[in-house]
């Protein structure tokens, strides 16, 4: 099932994935606002044809009505001229991804089947705690990096997502929940975590596009404070996630040696532990309220060792890194090649780095009865599609929820 991943093509470091700057046109031939800056807008109203002063306005008041009431047409803006509302109707729309399937789990965790306008199905992920609710959002359609332990990674289609396809599921996780129009007091979806399918650091301008109109006070309104970018580690575009999106980083790490790294995060043989600490090190904005999170998948005799704990202490210590460490029991799928590792060994684990002051929670699967995360839902629809056409196929593969709680504002 593993590929060879040592003939695998790692995209380059700098500009990783190229992707059309353009917005997609669609068949219909209309401007999908959804996606768009401020300024994006103004520029699609004055290239229909309207005059900048007014389009500059208008501009406005439609990116409130999109971003900040949620509201799908022009009808329903009402402060702009009615007689105007069919000019806008023809030439542009308010969209959201379409939804392939909607489940919810009896502890109240949802997951989503989406799917793009040219066919990709993906995914996301709604986890309500007490005092919480995370959304986990997908930024590509599978994932170029083939980790060994993860299933995104073996899927074979790839494509980024588009900014109107990320900030799109946080639209619609809100028309879900009823939560328009954005508002900083009560609501149910409080933090996001970019954890779904894809490594956000490929699809950097994109993500970085999608997040500012998520944190906009006038859009959606969410602070980077509970936004939580998750990297296996594409170091070049660490500082610029810093310095450009400002979000909460976490960091799959996973292993603590070389050899065990190259082999699960196969990334690791273009930029290694050394490389990707130093990163870590040099995190715009990261400090002692705002911690990097370390994610740890346990591996049955892979990486779960007191030594292997030990070593991770020392490397945190080392690189003096405000650092906090999620581990993650793995979810296996059917043609892995690992188990996870035994509840007795997680605690050892988890115990040798909080005797070494440093906060180590052990994630809770949730959302089990719908296999909700990221991988499985998609697989679910895959499976379902197959079996009705191959009679007898039978796997459960995916992993499922094992998404860690994003980070709570400082
Ligand atoms: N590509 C990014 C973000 C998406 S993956 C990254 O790798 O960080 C989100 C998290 O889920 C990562 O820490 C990833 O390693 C972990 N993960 C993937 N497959 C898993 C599995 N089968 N069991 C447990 N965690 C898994
Ligand atoms: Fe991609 Fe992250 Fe999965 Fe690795 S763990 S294959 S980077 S989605």
């Amino acid at each position: 099932m593993s590929a060879d991943t040592s003939l695998m093509p790692i995209p380059g470091p700098i500009d990783p994935v190229p992707v059309p700057r353009r917005v997609s046109s669609r068949a219909d031939g209309k401007v999908a606002l959804v996606g768009l800056s401020k300024e994006q807008i103004r520029a699609e109203l004055e290239q229909a044809g309207m005059e900048p002063r007014q389009a500059k306005l208008r501009g406005k008041q439609i990116w409130h009505w999109v971003y900040n009431r949620g509201v799908t047409n022009f009808a329903q803006m009402s402060d702009i001229a009615k007689a105007q509302q069919p000019w806008l109707t023809e030439r542009f729309v308010i969209s959201r991804p379409n939804v392939v399937e909607a489940q919810v789990s009896s502890d109240g965790t949802r997951k989503w089947l989406l799917k793009t306008h040219d066919g990709h199905d993906f995914e996301m992920v709604f986890i309500p705690d007490a005092d919480r609710g995370t959304l986990c959002v997908s930024s590509q359609v599978g994932c170029t990096l083939n980790c060994r332990f993860c299933h995104t990674g073996t899927m074979q289609l790839v494509r980024n997502l588009e900014p109107a396809e990320i900030v799109g599921q946080v639209m619609l996780a809100r028309d879900a929940l009823g939560e328009w129009p954005s508002q900083p007091e009560g609501r149910m979806l409080t933090n996001i975590v970019m954890m779904g399918m894809g490594e956000p650091l490929y699809n950097f301008e994109n993500v970085r596009d999608a997040l500012k109109i998520v944190m906009d006070g006038d859009g959606l309104g969410l602070s980077r404070r509970r936004i939580t970018l998750s990297t296996s580690g594409v170091v070049p575009m660490m500082a610029r996630a810093g310095e450009e999106i400002g979000v909460n980083l976490a960091v799959s790490l996973h292993a603590v040696t070389k050899e065990i790294r190259d082999e699960i995060v196969p990334l690791n043989r273009k930029y290694g532990i050394e490389q990707l600490l130093e990163a870590c090190a040099a995190y715009p904005g990261a400090n002692n309220a705002r911690r990097i999170t370390f994610e740890y998948v346990m591996l049955k005799d892979k990486n779960d060792s007191d030594q292997h704990a030990r070593e991770l202490v020392r490397l945190i210590r080392h690189y003096k890194l405000p650092a906090k460490v999620n581990l993650i029991p793995f979810n296996p799928w059917a043609g892995a090649a690992y188990e996870c590792s035994t509840p007795e060994r997680i605690r050892a684990f988890s115990n040798i780095i909080f005797e070494a002051g440093i906060s180590a929670p052990v994630r809770t699967p949730r959302g089990r009865d719908i296999d909700a995360a990221c991988g499985q839902l998609k697989t679910a629809a895959e499976k379902k599609r197959r079996s009705q056409s191959v009679r007898g196929t039978d796997e459960n593969g995916g992993w499922s929820a094992a998404i860690p709680e994003a980070q709570t504002a400082a």
